[in-house]
């Protein structure tokens, strides 16, 4: 197999102007709250490494993740990851299909093995040793299993990915589970040794996708986690901390209704159920739709779709968090 271009390169390619280049690249700096002068190394290790192979596995999933990142900044994740990181595999956004596309797969896997940057989204269903979700005929847990064992990094993009989100919760038919549990054995004997990172959000912050590649392409390391494999960089604080309505709830200012004065006068949602506090995410650090807006702002409460529970909390959506 050939040297792989760098990313820039391939950007180049396609258009991106060596302005766009660095605006990025400082974008991501400061969505990675890197020091000053990052955006150089950035623009420095994007230029001169070699792109990596991406094997993206979608299993008991909705396409919402995909559809996120599609979504993110310019240059968009279409250009930087399916046209520019050289997505290997994706069976919902790739060309190919049926058995060229499966052999590609086990291709890229094979001539990559060891240094894949490996995507997993959607649940895993483990009942009936995973016969619930099947890619050509293979069940999605034994493509997951497989492909772990020669990543250099896992990333769980999604709730369902991370802690097995709606297709999880009670009753549960599929016995499904998050990426990290279905690897559990493979990584207690040692058959899995890349570091399993967990982007949760229904769907995730497209930004944080990105800037975790970013990252890892950067520094050849991914950033510290917190106890739930989470990166602390993008997940370190509640969305509550940085709402806008921040100071109404401070002063006690609940709104009652999702129309009334409080409300329309920018007052806090607690009341109407905002998980917001209970909830680490970067929805009010770094916003959504290229970072013009979040719920809060548009006035609706955070469902906490980032956390553990989101699908089985008690209650609901709309009770309060405390
Ligand atoms: S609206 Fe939600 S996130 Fe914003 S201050 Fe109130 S409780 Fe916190
Ligand atoms: S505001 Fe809350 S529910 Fe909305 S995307 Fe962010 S974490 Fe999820």
């Amino acid at each position: 197999m050939g040297v792989r271009p760098s990313l820039y390169e391939e950007l180049r390619n396609q258009g991106v102007s060596r302005r766009g280049f660095l605006k990025f690249c400082g974008y991501m700096s400061s969505v990675l709250t890197l020091p000053v002068g990052s955006a150089e190394v950035i623009a420095q290790a994007l230029a001169s490494k070699p792109r990596p192979s991406v094997i993206w596995l979608s299993v008991q999933e909705c396409t919402g993740c995909s559809e996120s990142l599609l979504r993110s900044f310019e240059p968009t994740l279409e250009s930087l990851i399916l046209d520019s990181i050289s997505l290997d595999y994706h069976h919902v956004l790739q060309a190919a299909a049926g058995a060229a596309a499966e052999a590609a797969r086990d291709r890229a896997i094979e001539q990559n093995w060891g240094k894949y940057f490996l995507i997993v989204d959607g649940s895993i269903p483990g009942k009936d040793a995973g016969a619930r979700s099947t890619t050509g005929g293979k069940a999605g847990l034994s493509l997951v299993r497989n492909a772990a064992q020669g990543a250099a990094v896992i990333a769980s993009v999604g709730t369902c990915a991370a802690f097995g989100g709606i297709g999880a919760a009670a009753p549960n038919p599929s016995g499904a589970f998050g990426a990290a549990d279905a690897l559990g054995d493979l990584v207690a004997a040692g058959k899995v040794t890349a570091p399993i990172v967990n982007i949760p959000g229904c769907p995730p912050v497209p930004e944080v996708i990105t800037g975790l590649v970013t990252y890892y392409l950067t520094y050849g390391s991914i950033p510290a986690l917190d106890d739930l494999r989470r990166p602390k960089i993008f997940f370190g604080k509640t969305v509550h901390d940085n709402c806008t309505r921040l100071p109404f709830f401070e002063r006690q200012q609940f709104a009652r209704s999702f129309d009334d004065e409080g409300a329309r006068k920018g007052w806090c949602l607690k009341d109407l159920g905002c998980k917001g506090p209970l909830t680490f995410n970067a929805c009010t650090t770094i916003k959504w739709n290229q970072g013009t807006s979040f719920p809060m702002y548009s006035g609706h409460g955070c469902l906490g779709c980032a956390q553990p529970s989101f699908w089985d909390r008690p209650g609901g959506f709309y009770t309060k968090p405390f």
